[in-house]
């Protein structure tokens, strides 16, 4: 979510640059829809507390947008294929667990079409009491 004119609201564009166990990147892009200014911000966390996270505004925002469009198409489509960035991701697999639900796989992929397992998460079903 970003923040302008005391409000919250939703990004037009958001990249999770990377999501592991112990860091988490985000970027996102949007335009304020109450005074129409372009907003973008940087998000990193760490659990040892590095919560950092920049903003910029106006010209400057689209500025940082452009770039990170360009480095994640290129990355995606292999021209400039950098091994060192990697998003997060899930996919189902055919595992299931004891109450039959189906086995999450957490990946660590990057643009090259590589990937990792990093873990597995299991579907969590709350039972009312
Ligand atoms: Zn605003």
């Amino acid at each position: 979510m970003l923040i302008c004119c005391n409000a919250q609201f939703s990004a037009s564009f958001s990249y999770v640059l990377f999501s592991f166990k112990n860091s988490y990147r985000k970027i996102e892009f949007g335009i304020c829809p109450h005074c129409g200014c372009l907003k973008f911000k940087d998000y990193r966390w760490r659990p040892a507390g590095e919560d950092k996270e920049f903003c910029l505004t106006g010209k400057k925002a689209l500025q940082k947008l452009e770039y990170w469009r360009k480095k994640v198409n290129n990355i995606k489509h292999g021209t400039k294929g950098n091994q060192n960035v990697y998003y997060g991701d899930f996919q189902k697999s055919r595992l299931k667990d004891e109450n039959g639900n189906p086995i999450f796989l957490q990946l660590r992929k990057n643009f090259n079409g590589q990937s990792e397992i990093i873990g597995k998460i299991k579907t969590v079903i709350r039972k009312e009491m």
